[in-house]
């Protein structure tokens, strides 16, 4: 099948892709501080190179996004921006087989912080766009190249500062990002997971002030530490309920696999059992459906006390909470007071961290079937699976604006490694992409492309 392939392991294409990547996996763009200039300037160096004019706009000293527009032959036809983030998360070097900027390759994986999260999207995006050029594509509609600063800090230095400065220079019609692409080890036909929906982020301090006094007499003061354990207790006993969304009900219809789980799955009052009973063979599946499925609530981080004999007069408590599409802060207060009570509720004080409600792209677009042909062409019989993920991305910021997004490279198991382990290593240790799914997914854009 790779054999028809433009981008395959013996092509000569194949084979500079692999090597631009290793070389971009060596440049550090650990965020903080970014320095993604750096990455910026190495993509320019090789579309200067192709005759392809590019521009870096800096955001902040040194925060480089990377930008190209290939003038479409009509003005009418839909444009495409090819995104992805230039940043990486920190890396332990201690921690790894490999050092995590070393772009090595073993004969079957590179490895590097990034590899799969997303300097392979950035480069499969570069050189699917790069060989097309080469071929004397034109495309009929206006297609967009991003490659932007500080996604994993949420995008301030990034598309959340392009869409205020230059919305004009990375806006289009239709948006790939990255997201997943995984192929589903389940069903006799292919499956590949697409992301057309995140949760939202909705950070939230809350703070209890009680009274201070000496330690040696506890019943004196009122210990906010004591209350805010309460807090804590009352959040973690209470039990969200879940709700199906339009968004998990895009997987439910869409996926193949067993009609009776699917029925109990996409009913909120079998989805509990449902849960139950998957937990006993797959309980990590059990934990995703389960979050995406309701609002999660999670503490995580504390802060109290001055000194050893002081009852502490306040503590602080963030929790992260994570919505589903449609809900907002009066949802998620409306559930603290029923977790909390009224009375425990009205004592504390409530402070908004970060407010980014979940967005859904609905499946089934332009973009999208373009998407669903092509993997049709590379993996016969394959079909699309949309996917509510319980994170979010720089997609949010293009959906906030009503633009479609789908995050998509397709990645399929390795032999060498369970597709659970694949999924561990975006932020985790051993970061690594095998060079086959690197080339499957650069072969799928440099056919995305000339559908547009
Ligand atoms: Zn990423």
């Amino acid at each position: 099948m790779t054999a028809d392939f433009t981008f395959n392991k013996n092509s000569k294409v194949g084979r500079e892709t692999r090597e631009f990547f290793q070389e971009f996996l060596k440049i550090d763009t650990t965020n903080p501080p970014g320095n993604e200039i750096n990455k910026a300037l190495f993509l320019q160096k090789k579309f200067d190179k192709e005759g392809i004019n590019s521009e870096i706009i800096e955001s902040d000293k040194n925060r480089g996004n990377f930008i190209l527009k290939i003038r479409g032959t009509s003005e009418n036809a839909p444009s495409l921006l090819l995104l992805s983030h230039l940043d990486v998360v920190p890396a332990r070097p201690d921690e790894w087989k490999y050092p995590p900027f070393s772009g090595h390759f073993d004969g079957k994986f590179i490895w590097g912080r990034g590899a799969i999260d997303c300097a392979n999207i950035t480069i499969s995006e570069s050189m699917g766009l790069i060989q097309a050029l080469r071929d004397g594509f034109k495309p009929k509609g206006d297609i967009i190249l991003a490659a932007t600063a500080d996604e994993e800090l949420g995008g301030k230095f990034g598309v959340m500062w392009l869409l205020k400065n230059y919305p004009e220079k990375i806006k289009a019609d239709f948006v790939l990002n990255e997201g997943i692409g995984v192929k589903l080890p389940i069903g006799k036909k292919p499956q590949y997971l697409i992301q057309h929906a995140e949760k939202g982020t909705f950070w939230t301090r809350i703070s209890y002030k009680g009274i201070p006094a000496h330690a040696s007499v506890p019943d004196l003061g009122d210990n906010s530490i004591l209350k805010i354990t309460e807090i804590i207790m009352k959040i973690q006993k209470y039990k969200v309920p879940p709700k199906i969304t339009p968004a998990f009900m895009d997987t439910i219809k869409n996926i193949k696999f067993n009609w009776f789980a699917k029925k109990l799955l996409g009913n909120k009052h079998t989805i509990g059992l449902a849960l139950f009973l998957l937990k006993h063979w797959m309980p990590e599946l059990a934990s995703i459906i389960k979050a995406i499925t309701r609002m999660t609530i999670a503490p995580t981080m504390l802060n109290a006390g001055s000194k050893e004999n002081i009852i502490p007069e306040k503590t602080d408590l963030v929790l992260d909470i994570r919505t589903l599409p449609g809900q907002d802060r009066k949802y998620l207060n409306f559930h603290l007071k029923k977790a909390l009570g009224v009375n425990l509720f009205e004592k504390i004080i409530f402070k908004p961290i970060l407010d980014e409600p979940g967005t859904r792209t609905p499946p089934g677009d332009f973009l999208y079937q373009k998407i669903a042909e092509i993997m049709d062409e590379i993996d016969p019989g394959a079909k699309l699976v949309p996917l509510l993920v319980p994170g979010n991305s720089d997609s949010k910021d293009f959906r906030y604006i009503g633009i479609p997004v789908y995050g998509f490279s397709p990645m399929q198991e390795d032999p060498e490694m369970p597709i659970q382990e694949a999924l561990t290593l975006a932020h985790g240790i051993n970061e690594r992409i095998s060079e086959k799914n690197l080339l499957l997914a650069t072969e799928f854009v440099y056919r995305l492309v000339k559908k547009f």
